[in-house]
């Protein structure tokens, strides 16, 4: 495979740039390599700057659900560009999203939109502590909620694939109200509550997708929602990845839970920054202008974001991909665990809708400790395949890959034929 001009503009980018990314992960670190340079992309593909093609399975790690350049996206965008790009006022387009964002999470009366996942995770901490005059927050090991001090402690995929603790810079003060907890373990809940009564909420991912993708047992998340209703404990529920990707709404709904908190990023937004963060009513008219928690944004609810989310949910209403997410998702999972199979290397596979991804080990992955046992020399060889065949994948153990609603029979034979060829390099 040519990667030239990659290898180029990475030797000329590490002059300005750290590492000559914006985002760790894109680094390709933790897979022995330089990045690829992206150039273009439509549809279910993407092209680097030395015109590779690949299908894309990263989807900018998640937003583009849509697949790339969907013409109605295209022309709600360009529209709003040719109209004004920013106002610092408001504008009617952010009264439609919150409308659909609302009537697609049934806990939710009102929303804030922000500009990241980040943003909308840190603002959801404030507002918990101020509603319940608390100052504990609890949250997983292995979930990741953006990159703020006092959640930046046993979170997944960058810090996991740099194996750092947490991270430089961060005063043990700003994380010593967060205490941590194993997923899928309700006892290690418990404990926290039983030791400490000073507990505003507890953070989750509902499909954790940061450790690599791991589901909650159905036991574990409802005894979730019951005991921190009891302990009038904030549950926030993160779904920034989550929202929108499995049905037209949250995670929460499927597994039958209903947070005192959502948050949303990635596809709300429809590739363009943003993120949100919404409540019922009595805990939303906190947020000031209306109650006395402070939180503002020069660019928040932007009218071209907001016009890029409205196109994108309208489009993902409208043709309502997840039957197919599912039914491709398990044929994903019957190549790979078959391809395993027949080289003799041990792999499991955990899937949610339009999210998957295998493991390189025998166990079943129900956290963090178990996502981390995994082998990932045999993951690197098996990234670097993909990548020959036109796969991309995320360069990560850790990061869940998804599904676009434009991958057609032909990519998916075209994925399977990928798994099997890059199995055999193992
Ligand atoms: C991506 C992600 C975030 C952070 O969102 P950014 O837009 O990258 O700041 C938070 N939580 C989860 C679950 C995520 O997947």
């Amino acid at each position: 495979m040519n990667n030239k001009k990659s290898q180029e503009l990475y030797n000329k980018g590490l002059k300005h740039l750290v590492g000559a990314v914006n985002s760790p992960v894109r680094a390709f670190k933790s897979v022995g390599g330089n990045p690829l340079f992206m150039e273009r992309a439509h549809g279910s593909k993407i092209y680097d700057v030395d015109g590779n093609e690949y299908i894309d399975l990263v989807l900018s790690y998640g937003p583009m659900i849509l697949g790339h350049g969907n013409a109605n996206v295209i022309e709600a965008v360009q529209k709003q560009v040719c109209t004004g790009f920013t106002f610092g006022a408001s504008t009617e387009n952010e009264i439609i999203l919150a409308e659909m964002v609302c009537n697609a999470f049934p806990g939710m009366d009102k929303v804030r939109f922000v500009n990241s996942g980040t943003e909308a995770i840190m603002s959801a901490i404030r507002l918990a502590r101020a509603y319940t005059g608390k100052n504990h927050i609890i949250k997983f090991a292995g979930c990741y909620h953006g990159h703020s001090d006092s959640l930046l402690v046993a979170a997944g995929s960058g810090l996991v694939t740099y194996s750092l603790p947490g991270s430089a810079g961060v005063p043990n003060d700003a994380v010593k109200n967060t205490l941590i907890a194993e997923y899928n373990n309700i006892d290690s809940v418990k404990k926290h509550l039983a030791e400490c009564d000073d507990i505003a909420a507890i953070f989750i991912e509902p499909i954790a997708g940061n450790m690599g993708v791991v589901l909650p047992t159905d036991d574990f998340i409802k005894e979730l929602r019951k005991i921190t209703k009891e302990k009038g404990i904030l549950l926030v529920v993160d779904e920034v990845m989550t929202g929108f990707r499995s049905k037209f709404g949250g995670a929460q709904e499927l597994l039958g839970i209903e947070a005192d908190i959502t948050c949303l990023g990635k596809v709300v937004g429809g590739g363009f920054p943003v993120g949100a963060y919404g409540a019922r009513e009595e805990i939303m008219n906190r947020v000031s202008p209306l109650g006395n928690v402070y939180q503002a944004g020069t660019l928040s609810g932007n009218p071209v974001a907001m016009a890029a989310g409205i196109a994108t949910l309208t489009e993902l209403k409208a043709q309502n991909p997840y039957d197919k997410f599912n039914q491709q998702a398990a044929t994903i999972e019957k190549a790979l665990l078959d391809a395993a199979a027949e080289n003799g290397i041990d792999l499991t596979v955990n899937r949610f809708g339009s999210m998957i991804n295998p493991f390189f080990s025998t166990k079943k992955i129900t956290n963090f400790t178990a996502a981390q046992e995994c082998n990932t020399t045999q993951f690197t060889k098996f990234f670097w395949g993909l990548i020959e065949n036109g796969i991309y994948i995320p360069p990560s153990q850790f990061e869940a890959w998804f599904l676009s609603s434009v991958i057609s029979d032909e990519d998916l034979n075209k994925i399977v034929t990928g798994i099997n060829n890059a199995m055999k390099l193992i």
